[in-house]
């Protein structure tokens, strides 16, 4: 880790030169103003899209050190930025009155290491966006407010390093599995990027556990960085990281966290006294100088992918740092992204196969089998069926012998759409091209894209008809649905069946979420409801019974990545039943998915019932590489938005005749200008345009000398309309 002196006490080098007019020897006393003698390029969070450089130059009287926290004048303010570059010596050069000088160095916090400088700059640079944007993105926002003497004393609060030993409680440890033993070993002897393909219940934790335990005996300065997709998984890893190495080694980084919990955490993780960094996304970009070992878990996740602002994605940005900072990086799922299935693929004939190392744990821990996955063809169940009879029976069957079912909607609210059955109106939202969301629970429509909110109107706001009726099914019908259908079902004891929702909305309520778990871990919910939030990672014990009742959606998506996700979704579900071999040996019960569906011969969920996932990707990759798309292809799209639509694709028109002349523009395909699917939003008009091409670095070539492009053609006449444009590297959706 670089040390360095606080910058008080560095006097001018020798040749760096006095300023011209000081004469010569005897340096200015220390109570004159310094003359400015060093210009230094420092990133700064500049308004997106400002014409304005990547770095901004200083004068300042010190050669500040790369990576050095300084405040400087931005207009009106004063703002926090990173000296990024070597300074220059300002000696004999007539003095630019146009630079202005630096302000007040936070000197007492170690420069940012060339590693994470490196990073940030790779990101800038792939993601399309400034260095000033990620670098300040990716610092605590409380580093802006604080004062150098206020930074000074937080840092002065109790930093403590050295090895960790994993605490008693863990010196009592379960033998590994033999595949668990397996892929350890691997990840001890290899180095480079693992992806640890595991069922749900493998073990993969504890594998993660291992390794960084390991890192951290044998290394006293190392550090481990474990990143999840979502917040509400942070609290369940955090207490298991330190049950095993105790409270002073771990710290959390997520946007759910208070600015001076995350303050807090990032000096630690800066200063090396954190030993393992857990977070989400955003923690990718934490300092940790002494990194090691990364871990991505569920690395599939979509939520890995920024969807705003710079639009990065956190699992592929944590394999570029983990070979820039020689880490190893295991990336974990049971059903991986098909990029890494992909790049994990072993050597075959002229293919050298990919970059990554396998490594598969096939089977659950404790020899619990996965749950059969049956499919209910709802064809042949009678017109307008909620849920079949004979899951109705399964469930109710659970029920009596005191075991818990979860039911997986991806849909909140009560229904999607109010109807009037007479003139035919729909609670269309007045400024989006989509339905607002009837929830009954506080009787309002709101839409789920601009938030707009109404009172739901007492008849039809087109012809006065009172019957206005909710179409289609939300989490809080089906939940209402449930309690009527199982009013009369008993529980083991006598008592009345509990059923529970958990999404978005039922856990908005700061610590919501923690306490609806915490009542299905204790056995208080008998059928929980809910949307994909309850499908990761929990590690429920007494669920046998998991539920899909309308997947069937994602199976005709305009994209191609819905069955991908689809599939690792209802893979994810599956994994929340019987996860406890113990548990359902004592109940003599098996577990199940169920899945109810129109399409019940489709290929996906044909390999699904077999928990067969490399069958699936195979179909999936062969029609990728037939259609030359991602990971065959590389994408990004250009958005751009307007109060009108065709001002918006007259815009993304122009800047693909404007490629025509770019380097790379041969092998990089432009398509036409389309619409969003969901086309406006808040009275905004969305078109995209997706630009593919088989090499990446053509696609980089081309994106980077387009921008400059982008920002003239804002300028022109036909540009004006335009509200923001963006650009999305490897997109998630299309
Ligand atoms: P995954 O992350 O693959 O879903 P986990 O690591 O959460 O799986 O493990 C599932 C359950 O099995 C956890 O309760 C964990 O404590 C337990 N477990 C993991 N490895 C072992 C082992 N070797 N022996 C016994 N129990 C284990
Ligand atoms: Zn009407
Ligand atoms: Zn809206």
């Amino acid at each position: 880790m670089p040390r360095r002196t606080p910058i008080s006490t560095i006097a001018p080098a020798p040749d760096a030169g006095a300023p011209t007019t000081a004469g010569p020897a005897a340096p200015p006393p220390e109570s004159a103003p310094a003359q400015p003698a060093w210009r230094l390029d420092i990133a700064v969070q500049t308004p997106a899209h400002a014409a304005l450089g990547d770095l901004l130059s200083y004068a300042g009287a010190v050669p500040l050190v790369p990576g050095t926290l300084v405040r400087v004048p931005l207009g009106r303010r004063e703002v926090l930025g990173v000296v990024w570059n070597t300074p220059t010596s300002l000696d004999g050069a007539e003095p630019d009155m146009a630079l202005k000088p630096v302000g007040a160095a936070l000197d007492a916090l170690t420069p940012l290491g060339e590693a994470w400088r490196d990073l940030v700059a790779f990101a800038a640079r792939y993601y399309q966006r400034s260095i000033g944007e990620i670098a300040l993105a990716a610092l605590p926002p409380q580093l802006r407010d604080l004062t150098t003497t206020q930074l000074a004393r937080r840092l002065k609060r109790k930093t403590t390093t050295g090895p960790v030993a994993q605490t008693a409680e863990a010196a009592n440890l379960i033998a590994l599995s033999p595949e668990q033993t397996a892929a350890l070993a691997h990840i001890e002897a290899e180095s480079g990027t693992f992806l640890l393909v595991g069922s749900t219940g493998s073990g993969k934790t504890e594998v993660y556990l291992r390794c960084v335990a390991d890192l951290l005996a044998r290394d006293p300065e190392a550090q481990a960085l474990v990143m999840v997709p979502e917040i509400n998984l942070t609290p369940q890893l955090e207490a298991r990281f330190k049950a095993r190495f105790g409270d002073e080694a771990v710290v959390s980084l997520h946007s759910g966290m208070t600015n001076p919990q995350r303050l807090a955490s990032w000096l630690a993780a800066h200063s090396g006294a954190a030993r393992i960094v857990l977070g989400t996304r955003m923690a990718v970009f934490a300092s940790i100088p002494g990194l090691k070992l990364i871990v991505v878990d569920e690395e599939h996740d979509p939520s890995y992918k920024q969807q705003e602002g710079a639009r990065y994605s956190a699992r592929d940005l944590a394999v570029w740092r983990g070979q820039r900072e020689g880490a190893k990086v295991i990336l974990g799922s049971a059903t991986p992204s098909l990029e890494s299935w992909h790049q994990s693929r072993p050597a075959e004939g002229d293919d050298p196969g990919g970059r990554y190392v396998r490594l598969e744990m096939p089977s659950r821990i404790g020899a619990g089998e996965l749950p059969a996955v049956r499919l209910v063809d709802m064809n042949l169940q009678p017109p307008k069926t909620v849920l079949s009879g004979a899951l109705l029976d399964a469930i109710g069957q659970r029920i009596a012998r005191g075991e818990q079912s979860m039911i997986f909607l991806n849909r909140r609210g009560y229904a999607p759409v109010l109807a009037c059955g007479d003139c035919g109106w729909k609670s269309e939202c007045p400024h989006c091209s989509a339905y607002r969301v009837f929830h009954k629970i506080d009787r309002t429509l709101r839409c789920h894209h601009c938030g707009f909110t109404e009172r739901v109107p007492r008849a039809c706001p087109a012809c006065g008809n009172p019957d206005i009726a909710p179409v289609g099914r939300g989490t809080e019908r089906l939940e209402e649905h449930l309690a009527e259908l199982f009013a009369a079902v008993k529980r083991p004891d006598g008592s009345a069946v509990r059923i529970a929702r958990i999404d978005a909305d039922s856990t908005k309520k700061q610590g919501a979420l923690e306490s609806q778990l915490a009542a299905v871990h204790a056995g208080e919910v008998d059928v929980l409801v809910g949307t994909q939030m309850i499908a990761k990672g929990h590690d429920f014990r007494r669920i046998t019974l998991v539920a899909a009742v309308n997947p069937d959606g994602a199976l005709f998506s305009s994209d191609f990545r819905a069955p991908e996700r689809l599939f690792s979704l209802l893979m994810q579900s599956a994994g929340r039943a019987g996860r406890d071999a113990t548990y359902l040996a004592a109940q003599g019960a098996t577990a199940e998915m169920w899945i109810q569906t129109f399409h019940s011969q489709h290929p996906l969920f044909m390999a699904l019932r077999k928990h067969d996932y490399a069958t699936f990707a195979k179909q999936q990759l062969d029609e990728r590489q037939a259609a030359a798309m991602p990971p065959f292809a590389f994408q990004a799209l250009l958005r751009a938005d307007a109060r009108e639509q065709s001002v918006a694709q007259a815009f993304l028109n122009m800047a693909a005749d404007a490629a025509e002349a770019l380097p790379g523009a041969d092998i990089v395909t432009r398509y036409p200008a389309v619409p969003l699917s969901i086309q406006r939003v808040a009275n905004v008009e969305r078109a995209q345009m997706l630009i593919e091409s088989p090499s990446r670095a053509a696609l980089q070539r081309l994106l980077a000398s387009w921008q400059p492009l982008l920002h003239e053609l804002r300028r022109t006449p036909e540009g004006k309309g335009v509200i923001r444009w963006l650009v999305d590297v490897d997109p998630h959706s299309i």
